[in-house]
């Protein structure tokens, strides 16, 4: 082998030392350092398996790339290096922790379940101020108040783009994010907020024979941004449609106004306003589920999935009551009780989807593909499909992460021309639209389109 590699490679060039090497301590020298950081990600190998998946990847950090730059400030720090320890925890706090989506995509990828997204939330919790912490409380507790206060904030800045041109609040919020950073940014795919007066009426009492009860909760992103920019009915109507299409009587979660999953909070690593919210809701749920004997609905699938994990923020007699609820995503919805019993009236002929994280996370995603499927010919997952970067809302805090992390996707749906664009979760479906310039909307606005 010393001869074939010596007369392949005479000045050893190539890999010098490596596998062929005289050295006979040489396995016991230079051993890379793997510090122990943070019990979230000490068992990290450096494999990199989860590079691939993270929407970052192209325009900060990749979750190897975040732990490994936790390890050199370990060592820089052991090592007394003040001066680089200070400039990379400066260059990580955009690049480790603003920028991630905190999706958890890279838990699925990773061979040891390693969710490089857990460790960004609570080093986000970290750096919260005492003043910002209170904050997110204040706004858990009045959380109907701080809806209010958004939809009218929307109001207003629709009402100023009709009025003064449709560019004024992209620049207005440009201008305010330059002195608080931390402000988020106009798109056009903010419109008015929608009409909640579906939310007030009575059940719905279907012409068919009922199929039963079930609990809509419409997400707070719903009551926020569920309006339809083409002109369509808004998703809380369109979701009572489709109910009363199926059969079903639709009793609306009650106190609705002040009702959220918390997933705002829990992403942003405010843990208390999280567990705050997430006691309050699943005591509503229990309440309006008529102690879990109703299935409890909800229209945006990254809700869906916060809903079915905060078990662990719960208080014990809520985590008992908990166990009992049956939180179901649209997707479900759709897929296991309204097309059994829906006759599709027309089909569409191609449709194109973007199956959401929380679809992955939670094993749904074929649901998602049978539906479209059952109502439309031809139906399109684009090879690149991955997480758009939205997370909520860090697409209007950072525009940049959600334009990388929709490029390739984009690219490819826009290649060719569908009859419709699906997802299952409102911010999701607004980075595609901007990204690819067409309307994505929910998948349960194609089940209303195309059943009797
Ligand atoms: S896949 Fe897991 S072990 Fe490998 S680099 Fe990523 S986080 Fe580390
Ligand atoms: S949570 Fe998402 S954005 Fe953050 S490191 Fe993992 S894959 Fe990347």
């Amino acid at each position: 082998m010393k001869r074939i590699k010596s007369a392949a490679d005479p000045s050893c060039l190539l890999n010098p030392g490596v596998l062929i090497n005289d050295d006979k301590q040489v396995h016991i020298k230079n051993l890379k350092q793997l510090p122990s950081v943070e019990t979230e990600v000490d068992r990290c190998t450096e494999c990199g398996f989860c590079e691939p998946v993270c929407p970052s990847r192209n325009i900060t950090l990749t979750p190897r790339r975040r732990i490994v730059a936790r390890r050199a400030l370990a060592m820089m720090d052991t090592a007394g290096d003040h001066k680089n320890h200070k400039t990379l925890l400066q260059q990580y706090q955009y690049d480790g922790l603003e920028t991630c989506a905190v999706d958890g995509l890279c838990a699925a990828a990773c061979p040891i379940d390693i969710n490089t997204g857990d460790l960004v939330k609570r080093l986000r919790k970290e750096n919260h101020s005492f003043f910002a912490t209170k904050l997110a409380s204040m706004v858990a507790n009045k959380f109907a108040l701080t809806v209010w206060i958004l939809r009218l904030a929307l109001y207003l800045g629709v009402t100023a783009n009709r009025i003064t041109g449709e560019k004024t609040m992209g620049i207005f919020t440009q201008m305010v994010k330059k002195v608080i950073p931390s402000f988020p940014l106009w798109t056009k795919q903010i419109g008015a907020p929608p009409d909640l007066d579906i939310l007030k009426v009575e059940p719905i009492v279907p012409e068919s024979a009922s199929n039963g009860m079930i609990v809509y909760f419409p997400s707070c992103i719903s009551r926020l941004l569920g309006n339809s920019l083409t002109g369509k009915k808004n998703i809380m109507e369109t979701f009572q449609e489709v109910s009363a299409k199926a059969g079903f009587l639709v009793k609306v979660v009650e106190n609705i106004h002040s009702s959220c999953c918390g997933q705002i909070f829990s992403s942003k690593g405010f843990s208390d306003a999280y567990s705050f919210t997430a006691n309050k809701i699943v005591e509503q749920l229990w309440r309006s589920s008529q102690e879990g004997k109703l299935p409890v609905v909800i229209d945006v699938s990254s809700c869906a999935y916060t809903l079915h994990h905060f078990r662990p923020v719960l208080s014990l007699s809520n985590q008992s009551i908990f166990d009992q609820l049956r939180i179901l995503d649209s997707i479900d919805y759709l897929h296991d009780m309204v097309m059994p019993v829906c006759s599709v009236r027309q089909k569409k002929e191609n449709i194109v989807l973007h199956p959401v994280c929380s679809l992955k996370k939670m094993g749904t995603e074929n649901k998602f593909r049978n539906i479209a499927s059952h109502f439309a010919k031809q139906v399109t997952i684009p090879v690149q499909a991955g997480c758009c970067g939205m997370a909520g809302d860090r697409g209007f805090l950072f525009p940049e992460l959600t334009i990388s992390a929709t490029f390739f996707e984009a690219q490819e749906v826009k290649a060719a021309d569908y009859e419709g664009y699906y997802s299952s979760t409102k911010t999701c479906e607004m980075a595609m639209s901007e990204a690819v310039n067409k309307n994505y909307e929910s998948i349960l606005y194609l089940v209303n389109e195309c059943i009797v």
